[in-house]
């Protein structure tokens, strides 16, 4: 958690006029800062309850990236999703032919 430790000292560096080292509210601030990076991971489960509608739209063209970054950035990270994804786009790709 390096930039963790460096954020906090370019904050007190920012407030020189402060000497405690976080005030509450910047400590809140952080904190729903972790939260909402973490909100960003989906978990396995949470994309495999989107795959169907993801493969579903990326199968009529539209922009998925766009619309679903997160399943995007988790298929490209998750080897087991990636293939569960390919086998859903495999039958799509199937049933329009
Ligand atoms: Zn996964």
């Amino acid at each position: 958690m390096k930039w963790l430790k460096r954020l906090f000292r370019s904050k007190k560096t920012a407030k020189p006029e402060k000497k405690m080292a976080m005030t509450s509210d910047q400590a809140e601030k952080m904190l729903r800062m972790i939260e909402h990076t973490q909100a960003e991971e989906l978990s396995c489960d949470e994309v495999f309850d989107l795959l169907d509608v993801y493969a579903e739209m990326a199968a009529r063209g539209e922009d998925v990236g766009e619309l679903y970054p997160l399943v995007e950035h988790h298929l490209e990270m998750c080897p087991d999703c990636r293939e569960e994804y390919e086998a859903v786009m495999r039958i799509l790709e199937q049933r329009t032919e």
